[in-house]
């Protein structure tokens, strides 16, 4: 990956419904130098979710075409459904020299994370506690209840892997966490 050593790369990844992508949006807001990478999915649209924005959505023929012709960085099949980040949307957004947020999950991490050169800094969100992330994930109501079911029983799983991130951080008043990542962040920005 070409990379210019100026560009600082955020990941943020966490069990589904613990308030990354909520993260994410308010740092791209604060900071307009931070872009947020547009994933590619086969995922169906969330009914707020606009192409181009929240993700390219494309169909599963299109998605193996692009694997095939490595236009990936790092893929993985998540919930039935692919996600990935293409080295093209990453490539432009160093061009212009953004600091990237990557809404990616812990098998993109460890994928991102064979890349040496790049200036990763990964923190890992949690929910306060696995009942609350069952009243988010309800509560955002644009997934169908076996989708949700199916989220919640990742939990476990997911959360085992904080241990190959830099941070941890809990998201249990949103304000708190995101000053605490903001401080994260701006802190490896001025060590830069
Ligand atoms: P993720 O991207 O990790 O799957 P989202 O950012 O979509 O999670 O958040 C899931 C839901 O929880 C959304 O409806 C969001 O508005 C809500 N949410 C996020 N952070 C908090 C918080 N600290 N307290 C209460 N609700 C939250
Ligand atoms: P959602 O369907 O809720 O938008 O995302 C489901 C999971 O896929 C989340 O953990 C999210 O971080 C992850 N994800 C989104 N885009 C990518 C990507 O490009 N690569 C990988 N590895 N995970 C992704």
């Amino acid at each position: 990956m070409s990379h210019d050593t100026q560009n600082i790369m955020v990941i943020l990844s966490s069990p589904s419904g613990a308030g990354k992508t909520t993260i994410s949006k308010k740092i791209q807001q604060k900071y307009q130098n931070f872009k947020i990478s547009v994933s590619h999915t086969t995922r169906k649209p969330r009914s707020n979710e606009v192409e181009g924005i929240d993700y390219y959505f494309i169909d599963k023929n299109d998605f193996e075409d692009k694997i095939k012709e490595k236009e990936f960085y790092e893929y993985a099949k998540i919930f039935g459904n692919y996600y990935g980040t293409s080295k093209k949307s990453v490539l432009d957004l160093l061009k212009n020299k953004n600091d990237v947020l990557f809404d990616i999950d812990w098998q993109g991490t460890q994928q991102l994370s064979k890349y040496k050169e790049l200036n990763l800094l990964k923190i890992f969100i949690l929910p306060p506690s696995k009942e609350e992330l069952k009243k988010r994930l309800i509560q955002r109501n644009q997934d169908k209840p076996k989708v949700v079911e199916e989220r919640l029983k990742a939990y476990d799983a997911d959360s085992a892997h904080k241990q190959d991130y830099d941070f941890v951080v809990i998201n249990d008043n949103l304000e708190n966490c995101f000053k605490e990542v903001e401080k994260i962040i701006l802190k490896k920005k001025s060590k830069k």
